[in-house]
């Protein structure tokens, strides 16, 4: 059967109409088609009039999309096409049509639901049906609109990806809420959401070698392994491998500041020696270097109406990255210790933003820093507290959050990026 535009009502304007016929897929329009011939037989333009009826108006195929798939339904012999009166078709079901019909699911009509009519919609649980309309909400509205930058669509094309790779059945391992009845009360069941990644190792080469100030050392990578390189997480890290003349490579953690259009951005904290900042110093265009991982991506769940960021150096690259990714409805608080005002950096996202910066001599001394933490003003709302210095002094914080302050521990992430005294000495974990 050809679409006969004289047996149907007028097309109806664009807008709402090309919304409508995208959010229904083809397949289970067919199967629509033919559960509502199979309840009668109808003309073309009453099933066009039916299904606008039957979505309370959300949903009314016009006839290019309703007439191509009469077709081919009748040329799977599940429905027969015949004037009856004059020029127009009516369409019957067929004994093959009714066996079909049989077997197959039904089909709720669009809009039966508020959500939309989606197949699968159908099928799968409402938190998950919510949680895609989530994302693709803050895709067409939130992201695709707004010119995002080639890191942004980067982390976004990562995240997705991964989200798949989870479903898909690699482990997924929910970090338990330690309180429970916080978690409750607050309606969180999930505040971190552990993302395994495949583990690849990396050579790669330095594009360009800069202080971004006098001793943060800013080396942007690239190559052809990065292909697939994944990072879901602010504070997710990689493993560097040194070759120093010993049995095995030298490893370190960094942080993944910036990735996408083919390059991966670190930011070294120079101080004395160590392998890593020996490297950074020397880095040119051209350097060489091995990396691992990320083997894993922590993502804090987007609930919370505040984020507190504190650290030192080594914390820039996370909290900068932090803050350029919040959304814009949070506020973010970042207070962070260096050595003095030439090393205070400046970053821009979407969040409100306060900075506060802490100048002090010895990164292992806590005083200053957990002095301008006591004066800080926390908003109202639920906060996540995010600390990373080193160990001695993220102890000393995290201590003061939970015992002075009474955050709740599951709302708070500390670790020890580095030890005085002693090298490659990370406590990721700190009790
Ligand atoms: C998850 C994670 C992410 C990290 N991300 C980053 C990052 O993005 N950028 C970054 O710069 N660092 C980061 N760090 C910290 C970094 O891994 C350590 O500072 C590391 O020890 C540096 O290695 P190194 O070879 O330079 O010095 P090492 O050989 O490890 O140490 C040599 C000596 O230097 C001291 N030392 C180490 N770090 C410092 C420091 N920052 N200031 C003063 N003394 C120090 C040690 O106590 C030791 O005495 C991260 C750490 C972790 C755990």
């Amino acid at each position: 059967m050809k679409h006969d535009p004289h047996n149907s009502p007028a097309p109806r304007g664009k807008g709402g109409r090309h919304r409508a016929r995208r959010a229904f897929d083809n397949g289970t329009l067919r199967q629509l088609i033919l559960q509502m011939i199979g309840e009668q037989p109808r003309h073309g333009y009453e099933i066009m009039a039916e299904l606008e009826t039957r979505s309370a108006g959300a949903y009314r195929p016009s006839p290019g999309v309703l007439y191509p798939n009469l077709s081919a339904l009748e040329s799977e012999g599940l429905i027969l096409c015949e004037p009856v009166d004059g020029r127009r078709k009516l369409c019957r079901i067929t004994d093959l049509g009714r066996r079909h019909l049989a077997l197959a699911e039904t089909v709720p009509a669009p809009g039966a639901d508020r959500r939309g009519g989606h197949r699968w919609k159908g099928r799968v649980p409402a938190e998950i049906a919510e949680a895609m309309d989530a994302l693709k909400a803050a895709l067409r509205r939130g992201f695709l609109d707004t010119g995002a930058g080639p890191s942004q669509i980067g982390t976004a094309a990562a995240a997705i990806r991964a989200a798949a790779a989870t479903i898909e059945g690699l482990e997924i391992s929910p970090a338990p809420a330690t309180d429970p009845a916080a978690a409750k009360e607050t309606g969180m069941t999930q505040i971190i959401t552990r993302h395994r990644h495949e583990l690849r190792r990396r050579e790669l080469s330095v594009r360009s070698a800069e202080n971004l100030t006098p001793n943060m050392r800013r080396i942007v990578l690239e190559g052809p392994e990065l292909e697939g390189f994944c990072s879901l997480g602010f504070d997710d890290h990689i493993k560097l491998f040194f070759e120093t003349g010993g049995a095995k490579p030298e490893m370190r953690d960094y942080t993944p500041r910036a990735f996408g259009d083919g390059t991966l951005v670190l930011d070294f904290a120079m101080h004395e020696a160590g392998p890593a900042t020996d490297w950074a110093r020397a880095a040119a265009p051209g350097s060489r270097l091995r990396i691992g991982g990320p083997k894993g991506s922590s993502v804090i769940a987007p609930v919370f109406d505040w984020h507190l960021l504190v650290g030192d150096e080594t914390a820039l690259p996370a909290i900068g990255r932090r803050v350029e990714e919040l959304p814009g409805d949070t506020e973010v608080l970042t207070l962070a210790a260096v050595s003095g005002a030439a090393e205070e950096q400046q970053w821009q996202g979407a969040a409100a933003h306060v900075a506060h910066w802490i100048h002090r001599a010895d990164p292992a001394d806590p005083a200053l820093v957990l002095e301008a933490l006591r004066a800080l003003q926390l908003p109202a709302g639920r906060g996540f507290v995010w600390i990373a210095a080193e160990a001695g002094v993220a102890r000393a914080l995290k201590r003061h959050m939970l015992e002075e302050r009474g955050h709740p521990g599951e709302w708070l992430k500390a670790s020890g990026y580095w030890t005085a005294g002693q090298s490659d000495a990370a406590e990721k974990s700190l009790d």
